[in-house]
């Protein structure tokens, strides 16, 4: 793997039209990190919080997560690190943490998790948001909050970082330089809101996981469903088009952050659409810097608005297969 990777790191993702693609690399622990020079990415776009909670047998305290986040960063160098809060419950239940009081849930994954924990516990959020702005000192913080429904809750998570840095401050404590807010984009609604969101935000991640298994109400663990609803459906590449637009004016950086930029044609689409960061897994990062060179944004681009207009082709992943194969 080292080897493949080595042959893909220098390889910079331009366009053939000459535009820069960013292309960052998904973690969630220090073992991690080397991936990235090895692969060449652009940085981490999404630093999943909840593995430090995941691997320990208690909760991890103040200084330990201070001590993981500053070596993410230090590992990073230069290179940007979006850090997300953590996403516990749903899928993933920490055996010393009762998030949910022990109740049973019916649906986990709509259930209570993410954010809804956090702001509920405020104690954990406070903790992550005062050692992620400790180990953040005289660098940059970008820190997103997951499963953002709805724009307040956004505003209440970022509250809490704001008194955190108010009562360090306090504390004659060194601070980031700067700290970049941003929200993933998972639970469909918020995308009604985003205009009221927009102005708040640096950044917006689409998580296409959690995003896809909501728009089809299909879970994402049920192997049956995955094979059944596929990404590359108009109703997702329309959806995440109308996302875009919604933000469009204001200055807000849009990746995606899901699984699907990692494959070939999904990217290819995603390009398609207007989207210009991704962020993957680390074996994905060498492959899809090489389509990026081989791609010409018109062409995809009005490849896909064709397409996306009605009717759709029967299938939008040959009619793309079709295409990349032509194109070579
Ligand atoms: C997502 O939902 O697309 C995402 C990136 O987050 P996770 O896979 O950790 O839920
Ligand atoms: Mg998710």
């Amino acid at each position: 793997r080292a080897a493949a990777y080595a042959a893909l790191r220098d390889v910079e993702p331009f366009t053939r039209d000459g535009t820069r693609i960013t292309v960052m690399m998904n973690a969630g622990l220090r073992d991690d990190m080397p991936n990235l020079s090895l692969t060449g990415a652009d940085g981490v776009g999404l630093f999943r919080t909840e593995f430090q909670f995941l691997v320990s047998a208690t909760l991890p305290q103040r200084e330990r997560q201070t001590r993981l986040y500053r070596d993410v960063l230090d590992a990073a160098g230069d290179k940007p690190v979006v850090f997300r809060t953590v996403d516990i419950g749903g899928d993933k239940v920490l055996p010393y943490l009762r998030h949910n009081n022990g109740e049973h849930e019916e649906n986990p994954a709509m259930g209570w998790r993410a954010l809804r924990v956090a702001l509920e516990r405020e104690g954990l959020l406070k903790v992550q948001a005062r050692s992620l702005l400790e180990a953040a000192a005289g660098r940059t913080l970008n820190v997103m909050f997951p499963m953002v429904s709805e724009p307040w809750e956004f505003d209440a998570a970022k509250a809490v970082f704001e008194s955190q840095r108010l009562y360090l401050k306090g504390q004659k404590k060194k601070l980031p330089e700067a700290v970049r807010y941003g929200a993933m984009l998972e639970v469909p609604a918020l995308a009604e809101q985003l205009d009221v969101l927009a102005p708040q935000l640096s950044f917006l991640s689409i998580g296409t996981n959690d995003l896809t298994q909501f728009l089809f109400a299909a879970d994402r663990s049920n192997p049956k469903l995955a094979e059944r609803y596929d990404w590359l459906s108009p109703s997702i590449m329309r959806f995440l088009r109308r996302v875009l637009a919604g933000v469009a004016g204001h200055s807000v950086d849009v990746t995606v952050c899901g699984e699907m930029g990692g494959r070939r044609l999904e990217a290819l689409a995603l390009l398609g659409i207007g989207i210009r960061r991704l962020s993957i897994t680390p074996a994905s990062v060498g492959p899809i810097k090489e389509l990026v060179r081989k791609v010409d944004l018109d062409q995809i681009g009005a490849a896909m608005s064709g397409w996306l207009l009605a009717p759709p082709p029967p299938s939008l992943r040959d009619a793309l297969g079709q295409w990349a194969h032509e194109r070579g």
